[in-house]
């Protein structure tokens, strides 16, 4: 039995913000242990699809969890919660007894439906090592998926001189977020910087060397990535009775319902969506930053709820984005953007017209206006608001 106050399951993004969270209200770094499935300590996912392809060194990523004092156990799967005597076994047998729990648990991607055991799903450290060696081998790869992941990582091969095929049954790039036209427009982007683009295709089969496609086309592969979402790893919680709706159900101040001693943050939670109402699973880095932090603070007692609208950002080769808030395509928009490599905004109006969503296409550091705008939740008149400019398109 390893006694421990604070046990943080997860060493993600927000397993380290939780760590410093507590420590933030209860300074005492022997009292928190990190428990992680993963060999590596807590990492910043986000440069596996791009700085780390631009040439910054992989020491970069690292956010120096270790540095704080707590105890970390690295290489440790919780498989089991016993909720009423407060204590988490891992899977190499040893059991921990904790007094608040953290469940920071995020996701893992979703698989394709077929045998795919060659294909790579870019969420890891180790997953990066696994594409880099075979890009490095200058491989020929498809991109299947055209969402964060997809295009990211496509244009971070692209970048480094590695052939590209992007495969996805959208009609253009990001099509579940971004505008018709600026969707279809970034196909050609990448279509002009050497990616194959195969749009409105549905992927069928995997055989080493081919990916198929619904139509009968098959595209030649060395190597296959995919990226076609998350899904929440709630299994720990749900087999613990915890209630799950999506991700992990918690309140305004990360606790799980019912419950003072358990928590759920960062990509696994499901949360109030304060301005926008509902519940809401964010798979951001600044909601894990955020949300972590909070939720860390709270379980040592800081009694905070989580008010922060996160926001989240794309790079795509020379292109990048910052936005905040329900980008979801089926939305109206109001939408400025004039050439894709310019300056422009996206604004998402639900059907009263209050904004639900803003976008910043290449224009980086006015998330905060978004956030007002959304929290003013104004009916938008004709002519746009001043905060996000532009014409009525
Ligand atoms: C390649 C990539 C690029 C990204 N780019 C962006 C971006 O540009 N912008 C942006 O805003 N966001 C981006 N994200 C998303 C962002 O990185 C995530 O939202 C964030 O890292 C989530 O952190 P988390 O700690 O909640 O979850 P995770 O990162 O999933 O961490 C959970 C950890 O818990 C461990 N774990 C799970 N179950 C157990 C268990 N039972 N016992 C012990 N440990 C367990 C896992 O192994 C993992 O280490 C990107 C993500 C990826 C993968």
């Amino acid at each position: 039995m390893i006694d421990t106050r604070y046990l943080v399951v997860g060493g993600g993004m927000t397993g380290d913000a939780a760590c410093r969270g507590i420590l933030d209200v209860d300074p005492d770094p022997d009292a928190v242990l990190l428990l992680s499935a993963e060999h590596h300590p807590p990492y910043a996912r986000p440069p596996l699809t791009k700085s780390l392809w631009k040439g910054k060194a992989e020491s970069t990523i690292w956010r120096g969890t270790a540095e704080l004092g707590i105890r970390e156990r690295l290489g440790r799967r919780v498989v089991e919660l016993d909720l009423a005597a407060r204590t988490a076994l891992d899977d190499r047998g040893d059991t921990y007894v904790y007094e608040k729990l953290l469940l920071a648990t995020g996701g893992r991607p979703r698989r394709l439906p077929f045998d795919d055991d060659d294909v790579i799903y870019l969420r890891t450290l180790d997953d990066y090592h696994r594409l880099r060696r075979l890009a490095d081998a200058a491989a020929r790869v498809v991109v299947i998926g055209g969402g964060f992941i997809g295009s990211e990582i496509a244009a971070a091969l692209a970048i480094n001189g590695t052939p590209v095929t992007m495969v996805f049954p959208e009609p253009g790039i990001g099509a579940r977020v971004l505008p018709a036209t600026l969707s279809t427009a970034l196909n050609d982007y990448y279509r002009d910087r050497g990616v194959h683009m195969v749009a409105g295709a549905a992927v069928t089969g995997i055989r080493r060397g081919s990916v198929m496609l619904g139509d009968g086309r098959t595209l030649p592969a060395d190597a296959v990535v995919a990226g076609l979402g998350l899904e929440a790893n709630v299994e720990l919680a749900e087999a613990a009775g915890l209630p799950v709706a999506g991700g992990i159900v918690v309140d305004a101040f990360g606790r799980v319902a019912g419950r003072d001693d358990v928590f759920a943050a960062g990509d696994v939670a499901s949360f109030p969506g304060g301005a926008l109402g509902g519940y809401r699973r964010v798979e951001h880095e600044d909601h894990a930053k955020h949300h972590g932090r909070l939720v860390g603070g709270n379980m040592a007692g800081a009694g905070e709820p989580y008010e922060h609208l996160p926001f989240f950002y794309s790079d795509l080769f020379d292109l990048g984005y910052e936005a905040v808030g329900d980008l979801d395509s089926r939305l109206d928009t109001l939408t400025e953007i004039d050439e894709l490599d310019a300056k422009g905004r996206v604004c998402y109006l639900d059907r009263e017209r209050r904004p639900r969503g803003v976008l910043f296409w290449n224009v980086f550091g006015e998330v905060e206006a978004g956030r007002s705008l959304i929290a003013a939740g104004e009916v938008v008149p004709r002519e746009p608001p001043a905060a996000v400019g532009g014409t009525r398109r």
